[in-house]
C-alpha cells in the first residue's frame, strides 16, 4: 500500500471543459524572450516543463493579427496558416509528456504600436498608443468590432489546427483589446459596447462565446481576466466591476484564470510582494464560479499550494515563475524531494529577457533559454570527461553552482572559501531590505552539495599561489568575486572622482553595519537595485541620504525587472530627495560638484559623506598571480585554470551562476553540453542558431 502524503491532493486530476488535466500544476502563460523568433527554443523549453510534470503548459501571448504586432518583442503569432507548424512543434513536445497545451491568444489594441506591421493601432476609444511612440490608436467601428470577431475566430481555428487543448480568451494586464473595451478610461463609446457594464463587457461576452462554439469538445476554453488594477476608482477592483465581471459570465468559461493588473503587480518582486500575495484579490472568484479557478503567487512551498487548494481559493496551482526557476517542481514534489526544489527568488531577472527581447535566463535556473540552443536540461548533465579533480575558490553564486554541477558530473570537487560561512556576495545582499528571498540561491546549491560525497567544503580557508599550485588538483577554478569601487568610476566618470573632506564609504561598508553620520550622497550610476536599496535601509535607520543619478529615473535597468516604478515611488514617498540627469564629479571639504548630464552645467549641493554605487572591480589578483607561475602548471598537475563569475566579469547573480554553470558543463570537452549529433562543425558560437533560409 502506497502511503498517504499531505500533498496527494496536488495530484488529483481535474476536470477543464472537455479535456483533463492530471494534476494540479498549471504553467500559466508567460513570456520568455523567444516566441516566434526563436521558435525551436521555446519549444524546447516549453516541453522540458512538461517533462518536469506540470499538468498544463501555457505559451506567452500570441498575436492573432498582424494589428496586434508586438515587434520588437519576441511572443507568439498566429496571423495565418503559416504559423501552425511553429505551434505544432510546441504543442506535440508538450502532449508527448502527458501536458495539456494551453495558447493564450491576444490582440492588444493600443498596447503596441504596430512598429512591424504599420497597421494603425486601434482602440475602443482613439487615444495615444502605450509606449512613447508618436502616434494614435484609431477609435473602432463597428466593422473593426467584427473584424476583431473573425481573426480571434480564426486563430482560435488555426489554434485547433494545432492541436492545442486550451484555449485563452485574454483581458488581463492592461495588455489587450478586451480589457480596454471593459474599462471607463480607456471605453468612452456611446454605442452597444460602451456605457454600462453590460455593454462594455459585450465584446468579451461574444468572443467567449464564439471561441467556445469552435472550440466544442476540442479544447477548452480559459478566461484570464484581471480582477483588480490596483489603482482605485479608475480601474477595476475586486470590491466592484472585478467581481460583477466574473458574477456575469460565472461558467461561460471552462477555466477561469484570475490575477491582479498590470505586469508589474501579478509579478510582484520579492522585494515588494510575498508567496501568495494576490489572495485577497482572487478569493472570491470561487465562491461565484463552479468552474476550476487558476491562480498565481510565485508558490514555491508545497503546503502553501495544498493550502490554497484545501481553503477553496484555487483549484489549480499556477505558476510562471516558479516554473521557470525549477521546471521540475511538480515532479519533485510528488517524488517527496521537497528539499531539491530550486525555488524562485524573486528577482525578475527573468522577464528582463521579454523586455530587451532576448531568450529568457533565471537567476536560480541557470539552463532556463539554453534547452535547445545549448542542449541543456535542468535535471541532466554529462558524464565527467576525465578523472581529473577540481578545486574551486570562493563560494559564491558563480563557485557554488560551478561546484554543484561538477559534482553531478561526477568529478571530485573541493571548494575553498576565505569567510566562515558560503554564500560569497550574497551573503550580503540578503540583508538588504526585501531581499531576503535571494538567500535561496544558496540555500539550494548548500543543500544540493551537503547530499554529495564527492565535494569537500573548507570554510575559513583564503588560498594563496603557493598552496593552490602545491595542492595539485587538476584544474582550478577561480571564483573569488569583485567588490565595489569606492572612486566613483563607472559610466558618468572614466577617473577617479577627486575626493577630499567628506568621508568615503562602500555598499560593503554599509551592509556591514557602518552607519555614516551627517548628510550622504549616494551617486547612483548602476542603475540597478543596489544604491536605491542602501537609501531604504540608511533612511530607515536615520541617515539623511541624497540620491543623485545621471539617469533621468531612478534604478532606470530595474524597468526590465518591473520594479522601477515601485522603487522610485518608494524613495518619494519616504521623503529621499532625488536628483536626476547630474554626475558627481568632486567633492571637497563637504561640497559636492554636481554636472548636469545634458549642458554640463555645474551646482554644489553640501554633504559630509560620499557612497558611490557605479561599477565593481574583479577580485582577480590571486587568477593573475597564479597565471605568472604558467611554466610551473605541468610539474604541479595543473591542467588548466579559469575564473569565472565576478571575478572574469562582475555582473547579476544569474550571470554568475551561469558561467558557474557554463564552465561545469564544457570542463574537459568543450563541447559535450552538446548533444553529440548535433553539433554544427563549422560554427564558432557554442550554441546552435535559428537561422532563417532563404
Ligand atoms: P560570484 O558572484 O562570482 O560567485 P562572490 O563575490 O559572490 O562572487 O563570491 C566570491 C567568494 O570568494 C567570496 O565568498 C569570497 O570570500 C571568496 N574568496 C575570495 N578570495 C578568496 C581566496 N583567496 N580564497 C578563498 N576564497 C576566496
Ligand atoms: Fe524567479 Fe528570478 Fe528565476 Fe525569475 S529569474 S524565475 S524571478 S529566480
Amino acid at each position: 500500500m502506497v502511503d498517504k502524503s499531505p500533498y496527494d491532493i496536488l495530484f488529483e486530476p481535474i476536470k477543464i471543459g472537455p479535456k483533463t488535466a492530471k494534476n494540479r500544476f498549471y504553467q500559466v502563460p508567460h513570456c520568455n524572450g523567444m516566441g516566434h523568433r526563436w521558435p525551436r527554443s521555446m519549444a524546447r523549453m516549453r516541453e522540458v516543463k512538461a517533462e518536469g510534470g506540470w499538468a498544463v503548459v501555457c505559451t506567452e501571448e500570441c498575436e492573432i493579427h498582424p494589428s496586434s504586432d508586438l515587434s520588437g518583442g519576441a511572443l507568439m503569432r498566429l496571423w495565418d496558416d503559416s504559423d501552425i507548424p511553429t505551434h505544432a512543434r510546441m504543442v506535440e513536445g508538450i502532449q508527448r509528456h502527458g501536458a495539456l497545451a494551453g495558447i493564450q491568444l491576444v490582440h492588444n489594441g493600443h498596447a503596441t504600436s504596430n512598429r512591424f506591421s504599420r497597421i494603425a493601432p486601434m482602440a475602443p476609444t482613439a487615444r495615444a498608443v502605450r509606449y512613447d511612440d508618436p502616434l494614435q490608436a484609431r477609435g473602432m467601428d463597428r466593422q473593426d468590432i467584427r473584424n476583431l470577431r473573425q481573426w480571434h475566430a480564426r486563430a482560435t481555428r488555426r489554434a485547433i489546427t494545432a492541436g492545442y487543448d486550451i484555449i485563452y480568451v485574454y483581458a488581463g494586464h492592461n495588455l489587450t483589446l478586451l480589457m480596454h473595451f471593459l474599462s471607463p478610461r480607456y471605453n468612452q463609446r456611446s454605442d452597444e459596447y460602451g456605457g454600462c457594464l453590460e455593454n462594455r463587457l459585450r465584446l468579451i461576452r461574444e468572443i467567449l462565446e464564439e471561441t467556445k462554439e469552435i472550440a466544442g469538445d476540442r479544447a477548452a476554453v480559459a478566461f484570464r481576466f484581471a480582477v483588480d488594477e490596483l489603482i482605485g476608482p479608475d480601474g477595476i477592483r475586486c470590491d466592484g466591476e472585478g467581481r460583477e465581471v466574473v458574477e456575469l459570465l460565472a461558467d461561460l468559461p471552462d477555466l477561469w484564470d484570475v490575477n491582479i493588473s498590470d505586469w508589474s503587480n501579478d509579478s510582484i518582486t520579492s522585494r515588494f510582494g510575498d508567496e501568495g500575495h494576490q489572495e485577497p484579490y482572487i478569493d472570491f472568484v470561487k465562491k461565484v464560479t463552479n468552474k476550476p479557478v487558476v491562480g498565481v503567487g510565485r508558490f514555491t512551498s508545497p503546503d502553501a499550494m495544498v493550502s490554497q487548494i484545501r481553503r477553496g481559493v484555487l483549484d489549480m496551482i499556477g505558476a510562471a515563475r516558479p516554473s521557470i526557476a525549477d521546471p521540475f517542481l511538480p515532479n519533485k514534489i510528488r517524488q517527496g524531494r521537497m528539499d531539491e526544489i530550486r525555488e524562485c527568488i524573486g528577482c525578475n531577472i527573468c522577464t528582463s529577457g521579454d523586455m530587451l527581447s532576448v531568450p529568457i535566463r533565471c537567476s536560480q535556473n541557470p539552463t532556463m533559454g539554453e534547452e535547445w540552443r545549448k542542449g541543456w536540461h535542468p535535471e541532466n548533465i554529462e558524464p565527467k570527461g576525465s578523472d581529473d579533480s577540481v578545486l574551486i575558490v570562493g563560494s559564491g553564486p558563480a563557485g557554488l553552482e560551478a561546484a554543484l554541477a561538477l559534482s553531478n558530473r561526477g568529478y571530485e570537487v573541493v571548494v575553498a572559501e576565505k569567510d566562515n560561512k558560503t554564500g560569497g556576495r550574497l551573503n550580503r545582499e540578503c540583508l538588504l531590505p526585501g531581499f531576503a528571498a535571494w538567500r535561496r540561491v544558496i540555500d539550494y546549491r548548500s543543500y544540493m552539495l551537503s547530499q554529495k560525497d564527492n565535494v569537500n567544503i573548507y570554510l575559513n580557508s583564503e588560498l594563496g599561489t603557493s598552496e593552490i599550485l602545491d595542492f595539485g588538483f587538476g584544474h582550478v577554478v577561480i571564483a573569488t568575486g569583485s567588490a565595489w569601487r569606492i572612486d566613483g568610476v563607472g559610466r558618468g566618470n572614466d577617473f577617479p572622482i577627486p575626493v577630499g573632506g567628506v568621508e568615503i564609504f562602500s555598499p560593503e561598508q554599509i551592509i556591514d553595519g557602518t552607519v555614516p553620520s551627517g548628510r550622504l550622497v549616494i551617486f547612483d550610476d548602476d542603475h540597478y537595485y543596489m544604491a536605491s536599496a542602501l537609501a531604504e535601509w540608511l533612511h530607515e535607520l536615520g541617515v539623511e541620504v541624497i540620491f543623485v543619478t545621471p539617469s533621468s529615473r531612478v534604478a532606470s535597468w530595474t524597468e526590465n525587472t518591473l520594479e522601477q516604478q515601485k522603487i522610485q515611488a518608494g524613495l518619494i514617498r519616504r521623503g529621499i530627495p532625488i536628483i536626476c540627469n547630474r554626475i558627481v564629479t568632486g567633492a571637497t571639504e563637504g561640497e559636492f560638484t554636481l554636472k548636469c548630464t545634458y549642458t554640463g552645467t555645474e551646482e554644489v549641493i553640501r554633504a559630509t559623506g560620499f557612497l558611490p554605487v557605479t561599477s565593481r572591480l574583479p577580485n582577480d589578483i590571486l587568477y593573475h598571480q597564479l597565471m605568472t607561475e604558467k611554466d610551473r602548471f605541468g610539474e604541479c598537475g595543473i591542467k588548466s585554470i579559469t575564473r569565472i563569475g565576478d571575478c572574469h566579469n562582475p555582473s547579476t547573480i544569474a550571470a554568475a551562476v551561469y558561467h558557474g554553470h557554463l564552465h561545469a558543463r564544457g570542463l574537459d570537452s568543450p563541447k559535450d553540453h552538446w548533444p553529440k549529433d548535433q553539433w554544427p562543425k563549422d560554427q564558432w558560437t557554442d550554441f546552435r542558431r535559428e537561422n532563417i533560409q532563404i
